[in-house]
């Protein structure tokens, strides 16, 4: 981005949130903080990190590293910064306070979302065949463009394409496909928007519905490759997921039931298969001690009505099978992330199985991968630089010189405790600031009004 572009975002920003501009400065060093650079290496005590027009260019310990004449100086001594998160998995634009649907996937919908994923410190969160029209792809490129510069990244796989049968809630907006030629037709549709995925669903509903045939999913992950697109599949059975890694599938939208041994050989001839887990909805039904009360960055972004809806559905217990699920899920897990498995973090947020609020799903999700059996340092490395390969977008994912300064300053160090990543000082996107305060403020004034039922 050109210096005086940018100069003048930040003028809008400051014009339009009441934010201090603070950020708007040309050549900016970060100094005193641990920083966890997001590729899984040894933290870095007491570093320096320089931004110079929203990209990173020297990280290093400070005192070692270069500071340029003129630069601003930020102190951030005592706390711990690490890349801003990425979610490979959520459905954005549906869900508005108490109602969740098409008719309220608007323009201003999908950038609210993504503004309280940025709030979040959220860099970028990949709809996963929910979209529908050409708004996607319009707001996909004008967040690009620098023209929303306090929302996160949109990515989009477009619309999804389904089996007749699996038309239904967010489905409806996919391509119905019944045939090799509709399959091919359709990815090349997405080929064309420059969809970041092609994403299909492989499931029978426990036995209810007829699910996608494979010479269907095997056409679309040939057509997908032929375009050089990736294909991402919600299929949760192990023989589906067998059948897809070997028919060279590109990525799992969910964590699969059960791990054996012939599934972690073929994933070990398949090393760029990635996984996805979105804990999240089973978990909370068997743990959610952020809902009671509910956690700040809760109130902050979610309208009361909401968070007491929620609070009354968890309240009601988990279902019967729900703990013998999660530890199925976790032994896998154990055992994915010792064989090195590549995992990355897709929350499923503002999905339809209700209240998964947006952003604040991240931070659960990282704790329950946690509670999984994977370490701190795994977990943040999937929720960065992982996922940023999973969403490809090279500029984010690491603090780093030459990527886009994205990062989240937080309070306390999440090595010790994952759930130290809900204590957000501050968050960077492309070098700006995010104004969270105003945002916060901004949305109490919505819930507040009576607008939210
Ligand atoms: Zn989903």
């Amino acid at each position: 981005m050109e210096r005086a572009q940018r100069l003048s975002i930040c003028l809008i920003i400051a014009a339009t949130l009441a934010w201090d501009g603070a950020s708007c400065q040309t050549s900016t060093v970060f100094e005193g903080a641990r920083l966890i650079t997001g590729d899984g290496g040894t933290p870095i005590e007491n570093a320096a990190f320089v931004v110079e027009n929203g990209r990173i260019v020297a990280v290093g310990r400070r005192g070692e590293v270069r500071i340029p004449d003129g630069a601003a100086r930020v102190d951030l001594a005592g706390k711990t910064v690490i890349p801003a998160l990425v979610d490979a998995h959520s459905h954005i634009g549906y869900m508005h306070n108490l109602t969740s649907g098409p008719q309220n996937y608007t323009r201003e919908n999908i950038l609210d979302h993504m503004e309280k994923f940025a709030y979040f410190g959220v860099a970028a969160s990949m709809a996963l065949g929910s979209d529908f029209g050409d708004l996607p792809y319009q707001l996909r490129d004008e967040i690009a463009a620098g023209k929303h510069p306090t929302a996160a990244r949109f990515v989009t796989a477009g619309r999804g394409l389904a089996p007749p049968d699996e038309m239904r809630d967010m489905r409806h907006s996919a391509h119905r496909i019944t045939t090799v030629d509709e399959a091919r037709a359709a990815v090349r549709d997405l080929a064309a928007h420059k969809a970041a995925i092609v994403k299909t669903w492989v499931d029978t509903r426990n036995g209810t519905i007829k699910p996608l045939a494979p010479e269907l999913y095997l056409a679309i992950i040939d057509e997908a490759h032929k375009n050089n697109l990736r294909v991402t599949v919600h299929a949760t059975a192990l023989p589906d997921v067998k059948a897809l890694v070997r028919a060279d599938v590109d990525g799992l939208a969910h964590m699969v039931g059960d791990v054996d041994d012939e599934l972690m050989d073929l994933l070990k001839a398949h090393p760029n298969v990635y996984f996805t887990l979105a804990l999240g909805g089973l978990r909370r039904s068997l743990f959610a001690p952020w809902l009671n009360p509910p956690h700040p960055l809760i109130t902050e972004t979610v309208a009361p009505e909401q968070i007491k809806r929620l609070q009354d559905r968890l309240a009601k217990g988990p279902a019967p099978n729900a703990q013998r699920n999660w530890e199925r899920l976790s032994q896998g897990i154990t055992r994915f992330a010792a064989a090195g498995v590549r995992i990355g973090v897709g929350t499923d947020g503002g999905g339809q199985q209700g209240d998964q609020f947006i952003g604040w799903t991240m931070h659960t999700e990282l704790e329950n991968m946690v509670a999984a059996g994977m370490t701190p340092m795994q977990v943040l490395v999937a929720a960065t630089k992982t996922s940023a390969g999973i969403v490809a977008i090279d500029e984010i994912g690491m603090v780093a010189p030459g990527k886009s300064a994205d990062f989240v300053v937080l309070d306390a160090n999440p090595l010790d405790d994952i759930t130290n990543t809900r204590r957000i000082a501050k968050v960077y996107l492309r070098g700006f600031e995010i104004p969270r305060a105003a945002m916060t403020t901004k949305w109490q004034a919505e819930f507040h009004s009576g607008a939210t039922r």
